[in-house]
């Protein structure tokens, strides 16, 4: 069981509610604020079969930068929309949020009320707009899908638009956002289902469609396109993603500087070529597609974890956000990540001993940030309960993107297991 954090103020911020409707004047805004943003940039929003389609519809994007709602916003004009955001995105302008009519949910919790509120909107004949990847893609590449997507498209009976950016992650690649990329943007809205064929189809049947439908790859489509990324600093910060050495295979000992890729541990050295691939500097090139390196890490990890061979312990730095007024710095802690006890977060506030733990089925993916603006631009992992989030710095350099993996395999592994047993029995 968890021990909460002694707060002095014990309030938090009620999720737990329905949005307002988005009034005109502020779809109108939004629409027009993007349209500014997107000046001068090369862009191009393509909808596919949306001639005839009116709300109430549910619209899930890929996501890779801020710059996915402005595009989106294009595309669903002049309609109200209400988006799922996250509870960080509220801190101090949690009214304009409130009046915008989004809606509040703490990543990868089990948020009873979200579904309720997405219902809420969809019965007001809205568009509700979902990015069900719940964080920047790290490497432009589909994340994690939720199996639940499917249940909530059984239940709401309404059109689902698929929308699919392409090019924003070279524009912005998540590992390096700050330092933007030229790269042409193109955002592709297509109706993907109607409520009468996922009428037909099964929960297992609809998540198959999804993952094809919002199947994308920025770094092919750089490829396919022919688009040069010709920025000298276009892989600083690629190993906070590549983190492990395909060569010595050691771990988190990656570097980069300018156009390449490096390990620390062995010295082989990769460039990041213009046209996108990547090359050896010497010897043999494991990897000239980035996705395939990442996919590869992945693949170690999930091993790890086979072989008994995973666990993870470090002390962090805590922040907490129980309320979006600010973030509560809670000092140091002790977080672990085991294969069967989940994450654990042990630490002390006003005297008092918290602690929270998250069992790999309570939590099928896990928020990592890079450069996190809100917190002196750290790198962190946000652990969230139903009612706190805990934004954890971690001592160890480099960590985070593993730790990302393990939680995705650990949830599939206890996943697989909870079937098996249903089915033994
Ligand atoms: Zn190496």
């Amino acid at each position: 069981m968890d021990i909460e954090v002694n707060y002095r103020n014990k309030n938090r911020y009620k999720t737990a509610r329905y949005p307002l409707r988005q009034r005109l004047f502020w779809t109108w805004l939004i629409r027009l604020l993007s349209k500014i943003a997107l000046h001068g940039k090369d862009y191009r929003v393509e909808t596919v079969g949306m001639e005839n389609l009116k709300p109430p519809y549910l619209l899930l994007s890929n996501h890779m930068h801020f710059i996915d709602f402005e595009l989106a916003a294009q595309a669903t004009w002049p309609y109200s929309v209400s988006n799922v955001v996250s509870i960080d995105g509220y801190v101090i302008k949690f009214f304009l949020l409130e009046w915008i009519g989004a809606i509040a949910t703490r990543k990868f919790t089990m948020d009873l009320h979200l579904i309720k509120s997405i219902r809420k909107v969809l019965q007001r004949g809205d568009i509700l707009a979902m990015y069900p990847e719940a964080r920047y893609s790290p490497c432009g590449t589909l994340a994690f899908l939720p199996e639940s997507l499917g249940k909530l498209i059984k239940l709401n009976k309404v059109p689902v638009v698929a929308v699919v950016h392409h090019g924003n992650h070279l524009y912005a690649p998540f590992w390096n956002f700050r330092k933007k990329r030229k790269a042409p943007l193109h955002t592709v809205c297509k109706l993907i289902l109607t409520p009468e064929q996922a009428n037909e189809m099964s929960v297992d049947q609809i998540n198959a469609l999804l993952k094809k439908e919002l199947a994308y790859d920025d770094y092919r489509y750089q490829k396919e396109q022919q688009i040069r990324i010709t920025e000298p600093y276009r892989a600083e910060g690629l190993h906070k993603v590549l983190y492990q050495c395909p060569h010595c295979m050691t771990e988190f000992k990656m570097d980069s500087a300018g156009a390449e890729l490096f390990c620390t541990a062995c010295g082989k050295r990769w460039v990041w070529e213009e046209g996108g691939s990547l090359r050896a500097l010497e010897g043999e090139t494991e990897f000239d597609h980035i996705p395939d390196w990442f996919a590869w890490e992945r693949e170690q990890v999930k091993q790890q974890i086979r072989e008994d061979n995973y666990s993870f312990s470090d002390e962090v730095e805590v922040w907490s956000l129980p309320r979006v007024y600010r973030y509560i710095p809670l000092g140091k802690a002790r977080m672990t990540h085991q294969p069967d006890q989940g994450f654990v977060l042990e630490g002390e506030y006003r005297g008092e001993r918290y602690f929270i733990q998250r069992l790999p089925l309570q939590t099928n993916s896990l928020h990592v940030e890079y450069d996190f603006g809100p917190l002196k631009k750290i790198d962190c992992v946000d652990i969230s309960t139903e009612n706190d989030s805990f934004y954890c710095k971690l001592s160890q350099p480099n960590r985070i993107t593993k730790l990302a993996f393990a939680t995705e395999e650990l949830y599939l592994r206890s996943m697989e297991k909870l079937r098996a047993d249903k089915e033994a029995k």
